[in-house]
């Protein structure tokens, strides 16, 4: 059996470490927002390479405060890709702004840059490029377009921790870079979390006072605001796992270029894109393949779990067929959701298991030509 993610392996060679932060939290009695909040956000804007950082108690929230720490709302419109996970949409609709989406790009399945100058309208406000699976979205475009036309960027690095564009670390390009420590993503806590990071002390400062119910001060509300706060346990885990983030994304990408040469050698799939411009974290491991359906069947026969991200793109999912978008609006990420597959991929994942892998993979096709 080899499963598509095991947090398992994680926590065991980590558990000391883990456990006596959670206690250390637990003996404080100091559970929410305070010093272990403070701390990390020091240690990860730090690692993003950015002045601040504001956490918060999920990805979705910190795209929510972004958007309206950029005053995005009613009215306004923000570009981004199809290719995603709903909730990179959803926040979008939260702000009060329109989603516009523009398809993605066939070689990097991001958003494609040469076509997001023709959805810019005079209601644009921003580009919320999305950097999946791990791979950073064409950054240079995306801020010399978004600096002509005066846009906004907000970064959705969800699935990105540590991934980089010409040696700049994700988030830390974009006027805002969104991040989610949900488990299963590379940075994860032990529950819901998130972050957003800025060089810019205004978002900053907007974005606190959001987060913690539109207060200046106790019980000073100067604007409407929500329950976002990080709970400390989590930022205590965050702490930790933050030390070991360096490791795993190495192991992360070693168990890629194994992944990519045997895979270009049975000369089965399309493999992630390779640039020397990017490093790619490898959030998720994806391939895409003619015969999706029939290796996905195999895969399970022969024990292996896969995901797909993401099978149906966010302007065919029924929640979100009002934005009247319908199939055919976005050839490319179409044909994407249909071939796509996610080989399993975490830190511990090991060499034998990723040739037994590649293995079915190769098999795949031909047993379903025959
Ligand atoms: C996980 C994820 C989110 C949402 O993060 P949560 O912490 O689950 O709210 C947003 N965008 C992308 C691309 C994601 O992968």
């Amino acid at each position: 059996m080899i499963p598509f993610l095991s947090l398992r392996e994680q926590y065991q060679s980590i558990k000391g470490e883990i456990d006596a932060a959670v206690g250390r939290v637990l003996a404080s009695t100091s559970f929410v927002l305070g010093h272990e909040v403070e701390a990390f956000e020091t240690e990860f804007a730090a690692y993003c390479g950015a002045r601040h950082a504001v956490a918060v108690n999920s990805g979705t929230s910190a795209l929510h405060l972004a958007l309206l720490a950029a005053g995005i709302g009613p009215g306004d419109e923000v570009i981004t890709t199809p290719m995603t996970f709903v909730a990179t949409t959803a926040a979008i609709l939260y702000s009060g702004a329109t989603p516009i989406f523009v398809d993605i790009d066939p070689v990097t399945w991001n958003i494609d840059v040469d076509r997001i100058e023709a959805a810019i309208t005079p209601r644009t406000r921003a580009i919320l490029p999305v950097h999946l699976h791990g791979l950073m979205s064409d950054m240079d475009p995306i801020t010399g377009l978004a600096r002509r036309r005066g846009l906004i960027v907000i970064e959705d690095a969800a699935q990105a921790h540590g991934a980089e564009y010409r040696g700049r670390r994700a988030g830390s390009i974009g006027e805002i870079g969104c991040f989610s420590f949900y488990p299963g993503k590379n940075l994860g806590a032990c529950g819901e979390a998130g972050a957003l990071v800025t060089n810019d002390p205004e978002f900053a400062r907007a974005a606190r006072m959001l987060r913690d119910w539109g207060q200046a001060s106790k019980y000073n509300h100067v604007v409407k605001g929500y329950n976002y706060r990080m709970d400390a346990i989590q930022a205590a885990v965050l702490r930790i796992k933050l030390e070991h983030l360096e490791a795993w994304t190495a192991a992360r990408r070693a168990h890629a270029a194994s992944y990519d040469s045997l895979l270009t050698k049975a000369n089965a799939v399309q493999v992630p894109a390779r640039d020397g411009v990017y490093r790619h974290v490898y959030h998720v491991y994806a391939v895409r393949l003619a015969r999706r359906d029939a290796a996905r069947r195999r895969l399970e026969a022969a024990g292996i779990t896969c995901g797909m991200h993401y099978p149906v793109p966010v302007h065919l999912q029924a929640a979100y067929r009002d934005l009247g978008y319908g199939p055919g609006a976005f050839p490319v990420a179409e044909s994407f959701a249909r071939e796509t597959l996610s080989l399993p991929m975490y830190p511990e994942l090991t060499a034998d298991q990723i040739a037994e892998v590649v293995s079915v993979v190769a098999e795949a096709p031909q047993e379903a030509a025959a």
